[in-house]
């Protein structure tokens, strides 16, 4: 270990940035203690797979781990950090864990709505067991919420043969991510498969019925029964533990690309930590994956003390009905989309979202490559001219990301 360098660094939570966090730090030659804390009694795996394989039921929490486990970590599983003060973070068991640097990468919870009643959320591999034996007991589903999440669920409700109807708040699915062509094409796709799908519902009640089924009633009169209730009302980051040792917080917790919060000695990384969008200005939160596992390599290294570099352009994907989604950048239903390659009637695409003369994200099917190379022009913050946008455009030369 180098001068400089902490030889205690404690990561609160076993999520795809603390455990990357801890892998990055042992292959970087760091000798010192690492501990690895987390709420979860499950630890390290894939939490992608929760909406996926996990609630189909094709695989089991074993075949999604993270990884092997890494030498000499002390990962202490089922463990709430409670504080983090000047030289400890407190536990709600056991002794208070000394640090000389703390990564913050406790994620998100799944929101809840204020409905009374049996309702299920989706976030980690413990709801799912409950939720996944509930689906094939009632085989009728409503889910509250067309977002990633919501359209994932209801997608793998929808293999286990029940009757699947969705309700979205907004007037699209995905609109968060996906403009109202791409949104329409998902809508398409739930209905050949056999999901109902209802837009502009804002539900305001949840009642239990004489049956046992729940029925959801919206502001406008309209109402839906099912057996299974699923609330996916998207995600509220866990900034507490930050927030109350006085960290600067906006939607996350505030740190700088080289994932340091307003105190020194602390980093937070993940869908916790909101990050400078050093392309287009401003913060952001991830809420992806690949999001996740590049911050904590670079809260890793600059525990180290090491050069992070720039972030990356994020991205993301979703998998519904088998079709794979991949996203980048910053995607919006407002920005102006162009096709530059296939067709969306076909569900294989890449369309690049431009806002003015800058290119500030994209979103396909079936190219992955062309999302990474639409990456790499992102981050190059290059005018685009929109003459030359085309398949031509996308194939010439241009340095790769991974
Ligand atoms: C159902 C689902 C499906 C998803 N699918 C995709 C996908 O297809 N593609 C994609 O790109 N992204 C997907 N995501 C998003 C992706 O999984 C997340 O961005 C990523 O897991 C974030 O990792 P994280 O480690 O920052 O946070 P998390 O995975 O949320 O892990 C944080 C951990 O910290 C623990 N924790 C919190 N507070 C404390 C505390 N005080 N003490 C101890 N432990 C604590 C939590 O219990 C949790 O285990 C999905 C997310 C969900 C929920």
């Amino acid at each position: 270990m180098t001068t400089g360098q902490p030889a205690e660094v404690v990561i609160v939570g076993t999520g795809a940035t603390g455990y990357t966090a801890a892998k990055v730090l042992r292959a970087e030659g760091f000798t010192g203690s690492i501990t690895l804390i987390g709420s979860e009694q499950e630890s390290t795996y894939r939490r992608p797979a929760v909406s996926k394989e996990l609630l189909m039921g094709t695989k089991s929490v074993d075949q999604v781990r993270l990884g092997a486990a890494i030498e000499g970590v002390d990962v202490r599983t089922g463990v709430t950090a409670v504080a983090v003060t000047d030289s400890a973070v407190h536990l709600d068991e056991g002794d208070p864990i000394p640090y000389d640097a703390v990564l913050l990468a406790t994620g998100s919870r799944a929101r809840q709505l204020d409905f009374p009643g049996h309702v299920f959320t989706l976030r980690s591999a413990a709801d799912v067991a409950p939720l996944h034996a509930d689906i094939l007991r009632t085989k009728s589903l409503l889910v509250i919420g067309g977002g990633l999440i919501g359209c994932e669920a209801a997608a793998a409700a929808r293999s286990l043969g029940a009757e699947v109807t969705v309700l979205e708040a907004a007037s699209a699915p995905l609109s968060r991510i996906a403009p109202p062509e791409i949104s329409q094409m998902y809508r398409d796709l739930h209905a050949n498969n056999g999901i109902t799908m209802h837009t502009d519902v804002t539900v305001t009640s949840l009642d239990k019925q004489d049956d046992g089924t729940l029925r959801a009633a919206a502001q406008d009169g309209r109402s839906w029964s099912a057996g299974t209730v699923l609330v996916s009302a998207g995600s509220v980051p866990n900034v507490e533990l930050g927030a109350d040792m006085g960290l600067e917080t906006a939607s996350g917790i505030l740190v700088d690309a080289a994932m340091r919060t307003s105190a020194p000695g602390i980093y937070a990384a993940g869908d916790v930590a909101e990050v400078p969008n050093t392309i287009l200005g401003g913060t952001y939160r991830s809420e992806h994956w690949n999001g996740a596992v590049d911050q904590a390599t670079r809260a890793a290294r600059s525990i180290l003390g090491l050069d992070v570099g720039s972030l990356d352009v994020p991205w993301g994907w979703s998998t519904q009905h088998g079709l794979n989604l991949q996203f980048a950048g910053w995607t919006g239903a407002e920005d102006e989309y162009v096709v530059v390659r296939g067709s969306i009637e076909e569900r294989r695409f890449t369309a690049c979202a431009l806002r003015g003369d800058t290119l500030v994200g994209a979103i396909g099917v079936g190219y992955p490559k062309d999302i990474r190379q639409i990456r790499s022009l992102i981050a190059s913050a290059d005018p685009v001219d929109r003459e030359l946008l085309g398949e031509d455009w996308l194939d010439r030369p241009h340095a790769v990301v991974r």
